[in-house]
Order: C-alpha cells, then sequence, then structure tokens
C-alpha cells in the first residue's frame, strides 16, 4: 500500500544552543570571546580542578530571564542547577553544569507569520548551562574517525549557553527555517548573543519524523546545520527521505544524521538504541535562583519592542508590504537604520524609504557580506538621497548609481550627484525645448501619436531621455509630450 503524499504529517521540534555575549565565562572570571591561540581562557575554575568552587554569572540569569520573557515563558520562581554526568574529552570536569527538571524558563510560544498566516509555536523549555570545549581533529580531513589524533581547545568551556527546546509544532522545513530566522532576530533585539551560527554562538538541531497512515513516525535527530539555508534543505531532505522510505515499505530506525552541505544530504551517525543516562542530580556547590518580583519586573520593562511587532505595526501605521517590513525588521541594525532616516527625511514618504533600505540598500549590503552596522554612510546621508529622488531632483536609477558610490565612499549624495553633473532637468521650458527637438527629427512616430496610436509613445520618451543623457524628468517629459501631441 502506498500513500499519496498529501496523507504524509510531517513534525519537527528543534532545539537551539545559544551562547550569551557576557563579558566573562558562567562560573569564573575567564572572558568570553570567539577564537584565539588554545587554552588561553581558561582557570582552574573551568578546567575543573578539584576543589575549585563555581560562582555564577548573574547578567548570564538576567539574560537568560530576558529570552524567557520575550518567548512567553513562565518564570520560575525558584529553579536550580544540576550536573549531567557524562565523559567526553572536550569536557574537563566530566559533568556538566546544566538545568534538569526546573529550568528557568517553560511553556511558552513564538508567535511568526508563514506565508501571510500566524503560527504560534510552543516553546517547551529556556535553560541555563555552560558550553564544552572543542575538539580539534588533526588528519584524516578534520573528521575524527579518519584522524591521527585529536586536539582540546577550553577556551570556549564554560562560556554561558541558553538551550532553548520547541514543541514539535513546526510541521515543514520552511516553518522551520522561519522560526529560526525569527528566533534569530529576537534574540539580535534582545541583545544577548552574536547569533554568528557560522562562529557557532547560534546552534540549530532538529527532530523529525515523517507518519503516514497506519504508520508511525520514526524520530532522526539532525545536526550540523551551520545557516538558515542549511537548516532548510538539511530539513527537506530529510523528509523526502523518510517519506520516500514509508512509500517503498522500507523500515527507518531511530538515529542521528549529519547535514553535508557540500553533498546536499544527511549522513547517518549514532544509532540510538537507548536512552543515554546522564545521572542527574542537584549541583550541590550552587544555590537555587530565586529572581524577585521587583528584579523580574524590571527586566520585563527593559524588554525592546520585539520584531513581530515592529512589524505588524509598521505594516499598520506606515503602510509598508510584508516583504518590507519583513527585512526591516530582521536586524535591530536595519530597523534603527530605517527608524533614523525617517526621522530626517523632508520629502520623502515612509514606503518609498522602506523600499529602497528593503531592496536597493539591503540587497547591496548582502551582496558584500556586510552588516548594517559595518556602513559607511549615516542616515542622515540616505535621507537626503531619498529626498532627491523624492523631490525629481535625481531620477531612481540616478539614486541607484549614487548610492553604490556612496557605499563604496561614505560621502554625501549631493557631492556625488555634483561631481557627476547628475541634476535631474525638470525645468519646463529647457525640456520643451528638447520635445521641440525631438517631434520634428520624428515626424512620422508623432503623426501616429496624433492619429491615436500611442503604441509609438515610449520611442519619444526615449528619445528625449537620450537627448538629455538620461538626466530629464520622465514625468515632465511625459506630460509635455502629450499636450503637444493632444494625446491623452
Ligand atoms: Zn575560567
Amino acid at each position: 500500500m502506498t500513500a499519496p503524499s498529501a496523507q504524509f504529517v510531517t513534525t519537527i521540534g528543534l532545539e537551539i544552543h545559544v551562547e550569551l555575549k557576557t563579558r566573562t565565562k558562567m562560573f569564573c572570571g575567564c572572558p568570553v570571546a570567539f577564537g584565539g591561540e588554545p587554552n588561553t581562557r581558561v582557570c582552574p575554575v573551568c578546567l575543573g580542578h578539584p576543589g575549585t568552587l563555581p560562582v555564577p554569572n548573574e547578567k548570564a540569569i538576567e539574560l537568560t530571564n530576558k529570552i524567557a520573557m520575550a518567548l512567553d515563558c513562565e518564570i520560575a520562581p525558584h529553579s536550580i542547577f544540576h550536573r549531567k554526568n557524562y565523559f567526553y574529552p572536550d569536557m574537563p570536569k566530566n559533568y556538566q553544569i546544566s538545568q534538569y527538571d526546573i529550568p528557568i524558563g517553560s511553556r511558552g510560544s513564538l508567535d511568526m507569520e508563514v506565508g501571510g498566516e500566524s503560527r504560534w509555536i510552543g516553546i517547551t523549555r529556556v535553560h541555563l548551562e555552560e558550553d564544552t570545549g572543542k575538539s580539534v581533529h588533526v588528519g584524516g580531513g578534520g573528521r575524527i574517525r579518519e584522524a591521527e589524533y585529536s586536539l582540546e581547545d577550553f577556551n570556549r568551556a564554560g562560556t554561558p549557553l541558553v538551550e532553548i527546546v520547541t514543541e514539535p509544532d513546526i510541521t515543514s522545513a520552511e516553518e522551520a527555517r522561519v522560526f529560526a530566522q525569527e528566533l534569530r532576530s529576537i534574540l539580535e533585539f534582545l541583545d544577548v548573543s552574536d547569533v554568528r551560527m557560522e562562529e557557532g554562538s547560534l546552534r540549530i538541531d532538529a527532530n523529525i519524523s515523517v507518519e503516514a497512515p497506519g504508520r508511525s513516525g520514526t524520530k532522526v535527530e539532525v545536526k550540523n546545520m551551520n545557516s538558515m539555508r542549511s537548516v532548510f534543505r538539511a530539513l527537506e531532505f530529510e523528509e523526502e527521505r523518510q517519506r520516500n522510505a514509508l512509500m517503498n515499505e522500507e523500515e527507518l530506525v531511530q538515529m542521528t544524521r549529519h547535514w553535508d552541505e557540500k553533498s546536499g544530504v544527511t549522513i547517518p551517525g549514532r544509532v540510538k538504541e537507548y536512552a543515554f543516562d546522564y545521572r542527574y542530580f542537584p549541583e550541590p556547590d550552587l544555590t537555587p535562583i530565586e529572581p524577585s518580583i521587583e528584579w523580574l519586573r524590571q527586566l520585563q520593562e527593559e524588554l525592546p519592542e520585539l520584531p513581530i511587532a515592529k512589524r505588524r505595526r509598521w505594516m499598520e501605521e506606515l503602510g509598508l508590504g510584508p516583504y518590507d517590513a519583513q527585512v526591516l525588521t530582521s536586524s535591530p541594525g536595519v530597523s534603527v537604520f530605517f527608524e533614523e532616516t525617517l526621522e530626517a527625511v523632508k520629502d520623502a514618504n515612509p514606503k518609498q524609504v522602506a523600499n529602497w533600505v528593503a531592496n536597493n540598500l539591503a540587497g547591496a549590503l548582502s551582496d558584500t557580506g556586510e552588516r548594517f552596522s559595518d556602513l559607511k554612510i549615516t542616515p542622515s546621508q540616505f535621507a537626503e538621497l531619498m529626498d532627491m529622488v523624492a523631490s525629481g531632483e535625481i531620477n531612481a536609477s540616478q539614486g541607484k548609481e549614487i548610492l553604490s558610490a556612496m557605499l563604496l565612499t561614505g560621502t554625501s549624495p549631493g557631492s556625488i550627484a555634483e561631481e557627476r553633473d547628475m541634476r535631474q532637468v525638470s525645468d519646463r521650458g529647457e525640456l520643451e525645448a528638447v520635445v521641440d527637438e525631438v517631434i520634428s527629427n520624428n515626424a512620422e512616430v508623432a503623426d501616429r501619436i496624433r492619429a491615436g496610436d500611442m503604441k509609438p509613445f515610449g520611442v519619444l520618451v526615449g528619445a528625449v531621455m537620450r537627448a538629455t543623457q538620461g538626466k530629464a524628468n520622465a514625468a515632465v517629459v511625459t506630460e509635455i509630450l502629450k499636450e503637444k501631441l493632444g494625446a491623452s
């Protein structure tokens, strides 16, 4: 029996690890940073020497509470740390301090939009733990099985790490991608993490299973997805793989699979035959976390407007389209740039500005891989450019040319326009003379238009534009031409 694809049900849950942007590690004073000479940011505490005691980082607890609040979680009035016991070379203590049955936040949700429809994805828990070190496998292309030997770098060991677990509410690869992007934006607006997937400060794992009528699903864990795009591609591949297995009546095995970006497939890893016993027990060296109501209230007040709220407000108040609103709230950098440009413009309207920021400017940045925070130009320079376009001083294509030059040099649009002699000609008298000449040079075309045939109208507009080296205001040219030829 084969089931038509419409009868398949895909269930996805995500597990996200976020390294917090604190100055120091979770339980010691070693600085938190990425990379650097191996084993230079370590001390007896994060190396797990006997007799040392952990001291919790209050800032990390604060940031975890903010994440839990932004995800609408219930905040535990009393939560504790547990020891998760297991042996792995990258973990010097042989146990990880984590949270187990009483996390800081639980039963939350994330509100998002997929294809114009609202979706609420349940958040099971938000808890705080410490990160492990990193194993570097030498030889064999860096893969553990083929390596000659492995080295350990403990610089990352003890970095505050938040784990966010969703309910299995996600039903497609696209929803998983939207969720991951929305969560990343929220974390950026909260200013709690660098959220750089390529550096590992944001790590996403997924559980996915596909069910067919009469056949229950088999949970597969997918790891090693290092970008938003690979989250989508890996889950789409895995969904298809499981569907095919169900259609061909093949047996699926509960296992971990690793996404291979280059070949575009998931590769089988460990088969999960039994649940590992971590022998959790309450961490005896740490006291419970018991936040006061006043402190929690203060954190709640400090929460910024979240991206989805901002997006809905801009769509309603400024009339922005969903795409522009989405791009403009994807990171605090772009959203602040847009807000500051809006404050500085005189003639340009919010929709025009939104369109230019979301398309021309964001597009130029994604080409060069820069972030809004790296921009050479200021919102007030950009506002000046917007006003030049809105007032007709320059046309849109000149505006784009000026923008490219501004991004390279950081100079003002006015001076670039002057240097390149790019002011748009809107003066009627000046343009009428050109229009008259174009009409007399194209008498036959002009006659057709006079007779009511509007098809060749564009030819005359084009001729005027060429005659003015593209500087004529096309709207004014069209107006003059229509008057002179009695066309409507
Ligand atoms: Zn340390």
